[in-house]
């Protein structure tokens, strides 16, 4: 038996009079339709707290999709005692039929989970239609299946032996439990955070970003379904600080699986530092953080693939992507000619309620991230560096809406040039022709992070040039092309710097993170 080298999912188009498309209509009107109750599943069954929260369209925020418990200090010890009985009989279960239950799950997504995990992701996320597809359904669709082979590649990596003697490497799981903590803007990354560790054997307790809870929930209930024993992953919609206090503290985190911001991510390293000496083990810190992905155009670039690159980049899922092309350095040479262009794209984003497939832009997620957004466009507007190019505009009457927006700075170290907004607006940037590796210089200088970056250039010197001074601006590195939308098994995603340990998702990288290996030498 082998599992062969799997190809990427294809993506649905959902075009207009389609059956697809008719079918995700009816789902998210039947999603709609009826508020659910979310429990916590703590070894496969339903916990009620009582302690109610609330998920609600973010692009129309009166509207309730769901009340979901939340688990306290009694149920995160529960699930922790629950994982580590669970974890006896799932590591000892031949990795094949590991294997077995999340290749069922990628079939199940591909077939008759694809509408409701794409509908509630659409609802919950506000994703527009592809946004959802390429996210939910594809992308984790491929985590699952490119994962399951790369653990039969790293299984069968073993040392060499000699005639009297046998050497192994027993590839064991982390002693004790991962702590998946997943973020709201990607449902294919919180389903490859909990999956990749518990494929190789791990048990993983997961607290959903709040904002995701309800697309999360679908996600844990397709795994169920695809046969994922009681206890192996146990779903905890939490509050941050009790993470802390009841997860973090615990003797047997084995790992921390994490996507999210910066500042959350430096809080747990501290957490884990003060705790160290209780750890059966060190623990893994597994995290991607945030970006400031960058568009560096030269003179020689190729203008209209560079104006979608930029719009693209810029804009897609609302700029809601750590790889996000957030600054642009375009030559000025070059910018009459990109203005009018860039002008007319905008001009043709619609945004609005995604439910309406014909909009390009849903709304940002939640009230904070609203607020955040408009408080750094106040800012511009008051600033003499910087003046708005286009857009600007915010709107919370009825969903968390936020215009495409593109600032123009005179200081390559403006404070939206450095850090990160995670919302849809671009700045840019206009440079002299011959201050090109000044520029260059300011570019890998200018922001703390190092995830995502694109350089558009027909010269092959130049390109050259770019790539070697822009080394650790990006662990993702584009020529000609946007800097968003990795590819499982195309290219492995994740940053250094400040934006993560840059353990590659969806890659042999990450999945050795979650092995503890034992070396067997057996002489005969
Ligand atoms: N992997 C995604 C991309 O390439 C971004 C992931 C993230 O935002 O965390 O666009």
């Amino acid at each position: 038996f082998r599992i062969n080298k799997p190809q990427n999912e294809s993506i649905f188009t959902y075009e207009l009079g389609s059956q697809q498309r008719n079918e995700l209509k009816a789902k998210i009107a039947e999603l709609k339709e009826k508020e659910i109750e979310i429990p916590l599943i703590i070894d496969g069954k339903e916990v009620k707290t009582g302690n109610l929260g609330t998920c609600i369209i973010p692009h129309n925020h009166q509207h309730v999709l769901a009340r979901y418990h939340i688990a306290g200090e009694k149920e995160m010890n529960l699930a922790k005692d629950v994982a580590l009985k669970a974890k006896k009989t799932w590591e000892s279960m031949p990795w094949t039929h590991r294997a077995s239950i999340f290749l069922k799950a990628a079939e199940l997504l591909a077939g008759p989970w694809r509408t409701t995990i794409n509908a509630a992701t659409m609802l919950c996320q506000s994703k527009n239609p592809h946004q959802a597809e390429i996210d939910a359904v594809c992308e984790l669709i491929d985590f699952l299946r490119f994962n399951a082979f790369f653990m039969q590649e790293i299984y069968e990596e073993q040392p060499v032996s000699g005639t009297e003697f046998w050497n192994r490497i027993d590839y064991r799981p982390l002693e004790g439990f991962v702590l998946a903590i997943t973020p709201f803007n990607f449902t294919a990354i919180a389903g490859n955070l909990v999956t990749a560790p518990a494929m190789l054997g791990n048990v993983v307790n997961w607290k959903p970003a709040t904002a995701a809870i309800y697309s999360n929930y679908f996600l844990m209930k397709l795994l169920q379904e695809a046969g994922l024993p009681d206890g192996v992953i146990n779903f905890i919609p939490s509050m941050g600080s009790d993470i802390g206090k009841y997860m973090l503290n615990c003797e047997w985190l084995a790992g921390i699986h994490f996507t999210g911001s910066t500042e959350v991510f430096n809080s747990l390293w501290k957490e884990v530092a003060q705790n160290v000496e209780k750890y059966k083990s060190y623990p893994r810190i597994v995290g991607e953080t945030g970006g400031k992905g960058f568009i560096f155009a030269h003179n020689s670039s190729r203008v209209d693939a560079l104006v979608t690159a930029l719009i693209r980049g810029a804009f897609e899922y609302q700029g809601q992507k750590c790889s996000a092309a957030s600054r642009a350095y375009i030559p000025k040479s070059l910018w009459n000619v990109i203005k009018d262009k860039l002008l007319e794209a905008l001009e043709t984003i619609k945004v609005g309620d995604i439910e309406d497939f014909r909009n390009f832009m849903g709304a940002v997620i939640d009230y904070k991230s609203f607020e955040r957004i408009k408080k750094y466009l106040e800012y511009v507007k008051e600033s003499h560096e910087a003046q708005i190019f286009y857009g600007g505009k915010c709107d919370d009457s009825v969903g968390y809406f936020i215009e495409p927006t593109v600032i123009i700075t005179s200081n390559p170290r403006f404070k939206t040039m450095e850090e990160e907004l995670f919302g849809p607006v671009l700045t840019v940037y206009i440079y002299d022709d011959s201050a090109f590796d000044e520029t260059l210089e300011l570019c890998s200088t200018t922001s703390p992070y190092g995830l995502t970056g694109a350089v558009f250039a027909t010269d092959r010197q130049t390109i050259i040039k770019m790539e070697q001074r822009l080394s650790y601006t990006a662990g993702n590195f584009y020529i000609n092309d946007k800097p968003t939308g990795a590819v499982v098994g195309q290219q492995p995603f994740g940053g250094s710097r400040s934006s993560g340990t840059n353990d590659k998702a969806g890659s042999k990288l990450n999945l050795l993170r979650w092995v503890s290996p034992r070396t067997i030498k057996e002489t005969f």
